[in-house]
């Protein structure tokens, strides 16, 4: 696997392993339905991972577009090309983090997990799409420099990158609030 994440992938393997009927968890042949919160509170996880990921991106863009000079003393952080995309990062920033923590907050609270499932994606999905825009423009601001692997963006990169993909594609979540909070037709 390419990318970092808290823990390592690993394969489990189950042979003639016995359980009591006690240690059923939820319904027989439900397993799925059981499964299903720790799914939702996954997705605030993540959406609260990626706007740490996303803070420290424009971070170190802003650290760089008010550093580094081309052509003469005058910062490239002075150019709207640089600043206007760090500014619209830092507003986006603030509301999805909202976002997210009134989501949390909500769980914390403990309402339904069944009921946040809308919100849990939709946490998931702007804070995806933030840290990885947040990691392209710090690419951009650092130039060559983001590409020397001792600087860790290009780990940052891919790392929001995955954050589109997993732990639920953008694709799927937006399926979800489509359907289940807006209420458009599926396929089936
Ligand atoms: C590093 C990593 C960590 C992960 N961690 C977790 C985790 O913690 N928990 C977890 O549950 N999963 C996790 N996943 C799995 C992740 O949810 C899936 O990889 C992802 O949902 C895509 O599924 P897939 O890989 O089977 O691709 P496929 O199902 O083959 O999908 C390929 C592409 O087609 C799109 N697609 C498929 N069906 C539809 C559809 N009906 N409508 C629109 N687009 C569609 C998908 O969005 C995707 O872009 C992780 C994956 C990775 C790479």
């Amino acid at each position: 696997m390419r990318g970092r994440e808290g823990v390592r992938q690993f394969q489990l393997d189950f042979r003639d392993a016995h359980v009591p009927g006690s240690a059923l968890v939820g319904e027989e042949g439900q397993g799925l339905l059981a499964l299903w919160p720790s799914t939702h509170i996954e997705r605030v996880l993540m959406a609260a991972l990626a706007i740490g990921s996303a803070r420290y991106c424009i971070a170190r863009a802003l650290h760089r577009a008010g550093d580094r000079g081309v052509f003469g003393d005058r910062p490239i952080g002075a150019e709207q090309s640089i600043q206007h995309p760090i500014a619209h990062l830092h507003a986006r920033l603030q509301a999805v983090q909202l976002f997210v923590h009134r989501t949390a907050a909500r769980f914390d609270g403990g309402v339904d997990s069944f009921q946040i499932a809308g919100e849990a994606n939709m946490a998931k999905i702007l804070s995806a799409q933030l840290v990885f825009d947040a990691a392209d423009h710090a690419v951009q601001t650092l130039g060559a420099q983001a590409w020397d692997e001792r600087e860790g963006i290009i780990d940052l990169y891919l790392d929001a990158r995955c954050s589109r993909s997993a732990p639920i594609s953008q694709e799927l979540a937006l399926n979800f609030v489509a359907q289940h909070v807006l209420g458009l037709p599926t396929h089936r």
